[in-house]
């Protein structure tokens, strides 16, 4: 696969900020002719022309519509030349007061004057494809722009600014030295020159293989600071489970009642939990019943344990506990939960102590969450199991999308089996295959060797005037 470094040249346009009313909103354009169709469309109140303007500069001037010389607004204008801006061509950004109908119009006669509308993530896709960035940091624009916590925006600015590309890199000169070696043996395999340092090579190799491994490790960080971590409240009615879900929103939004089984719709928000993106979801409790509606909440909340990748299961521990909470506790088969005691502000019935569960909990935490105690603990808990055992180190590398997690996991199965191949004596051709084969991998991570389809797959998701 040979990336396509050519496109068109033509000079692009697009509103670069968010639709709807704003103090500003930006019309940029990009390309050889940025400079010239903005000076078309624009009236300045000195005589400097456009073009003699110094690079990344800003002044303040009109658009005019060229064709009948009508005022559309007063703008402040930003010219900065290639090859030191965003996309490595020339850029003109007109900063138009922010509504609407001035920036559609300023557009408009930017296209008339010979700009083409941009595609989605096009303005990116030159800088990637004009070298400026390489593809891991094009996709960095995206998730940062698309961060919905601090540690995923962190994890962003660190891939924007080359984190991954470097550990790649470094991965890459791992393999490419043992390639070097390889291929120098076929090549003088006729002479008789020293064997090759099977040993060395292979150490080489394991240290790509703890390399990669780590960087995959960290996509299930990655994973969660990006999509969020599915987790289910489930409990009985009544032993106030969206009452807990307020408490950790932290604003009335579930409706509270003392009515048992009311809670029937599911309701979904995102919870920020010391930087993870909880998405909660409140089922009606899992229970025996005649009752269609309620029958298809329990239904529901079978399926929400199962899609779950957390589970938060509260007991009312002011009442004995019952069969149903036995029950309900008996379908969780897994590590991943907590188990809540929930209205200790009340005369207690249950204690953690004489507690026998048959359930496999990673923590037992009292709350109530009508005060709020013991809510800070519970928080606490929940991060230890999303964030035990995932790497997590602040400011190194966390792999946060599936592409590069897939071509690292294939990189690793390739290095592996090279490794294998040269402790097992055999030919040197093969090893080379497999050997590049795994560089092959990495450079489709940074985009150095990419089909178009994926390419055009990648900038489709971004928004238009990136
Ligand atoms: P759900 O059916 O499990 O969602 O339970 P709710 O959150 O609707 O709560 C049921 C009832 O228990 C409501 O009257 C709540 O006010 C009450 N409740 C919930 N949590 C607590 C608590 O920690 N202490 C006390 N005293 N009452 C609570």
């Amino acid at each position: 696969m040979i990336a396509m470094k050519v496109y068109n040249n033509d000079t692009i346009a697009a509103i670069s900020t968010a639709v709807g009313e704003g103090a500003i909103g930006i019309v940029r354009l990009s390309g050889e002719r940025a400079v010239e169709i903005a000076s078309k469309i624009l009236r300045q109140n000195n005589k400097t022309s456009l073009s003699d303007r110094r690079s990344h500069s800003i002044f303040l001037a009109s658009v005019v519509d060229p064709e009948d010389g009508s005022l559309v607004d007063e703008v402040l204008v930003s010219i900065m030349r290639a090859p030191n801006t965003y996309t490595r061509e020339d850029i003109v950004e007109i900063n138009c007061h922010g509504g609407a109908v001035a920036l559609r119009k300023t557009l408009g006669l930017a296209l008339a004057a010979g700009a083409r509308i941009a595609d989605p993530g096009e303005f990116t896709k030159r800088a990637f494809l004009n070298g400026r960035i390489d593809l891991t940091q094009a996709e960095a624009v995206i998730d940062a722009i698309r961060s919905r916590t601090d540690a995923a925006l962190k994890a962003a600015i660190n891939q924007l600014e080359g984190g991954l590309s470097r550990d790649i890199g470094d991965i890459a000169e791992d393999i490419a030295n043992v390639l070097t070696q390889i291929e120098a043996a076929v090549d003088f395999s006729d002479e008789d020159i020293e064997t090759l340092p099977k040993q060395h090579l292979i150490e080489t190799l394991r240290g790509a293989v703890n390399k990669i491994d780590r960087l995959v490790r960290t996509a299930v960080r990655g994973r969660i600071l990006k999509e969020g971590v599915k987790t289910a409240i489930i409990g009985r009615p009544n032993v106030g489970k969206s009452s807990l879900l307020n408490a950790l929103l932290r604003r009335e939004r579930a409706i509270v009642t003392p009515v048992p089984g009311t809670t029937r719709d599911i309701i979904e928000e995102m919870v920020n939990v010391r930087g993870i993106p909880l998405i909660l979801t409140d089922t009606a409790g899992i229970r025996d019943s005649n009752d269609e509606v309620e029958r298809i909440g329990i239904e529901f909340s079978r399926k929400a344990i199962k899609a779950a990748d957390i589970i938060i299961c509260v007991l009312d521990a002011s009442q004995e506990i019952c069969d149903e909470d036995l029950a309900l506790i008996s379908e969780i088969g897994r590590d991943t939960a907590v188990l809540v005691l929930n209205k200790t502000d009340l005369p207690q019935k249950i204690s953690r102590e004489n507690l026998q569960l048959p359930g496999n909990f990673k923590a037992v935490v009292k709350v109530s969450a009508i005060s709020g105690a013991g809510v800070e603990a519970l928080e606490e808990e929940i991060e230890k199991i999303l964030l035990d055992g995932s790497v997590g180190i602040a400011g190194s590398t966390i792999i946060t999308n599936a592409r590069h997690e897939q071509l690292l996991e294939m990189a690793l199965g390739h290095v592996r089996e090279a490794t294998a191949l040269i402790e097992a004596d055999q030919p040197e051709e093969i090893v080379s295959t497999v050997l590049k084969e795994s560089l092959d991998c990495l450079a489709e991570i940074t985009g150095e060797a990419i089909g178009d389809d994926i390419l055009g797959r990648i900038f489709s998701q971004f928004c238009i005037g990136k």
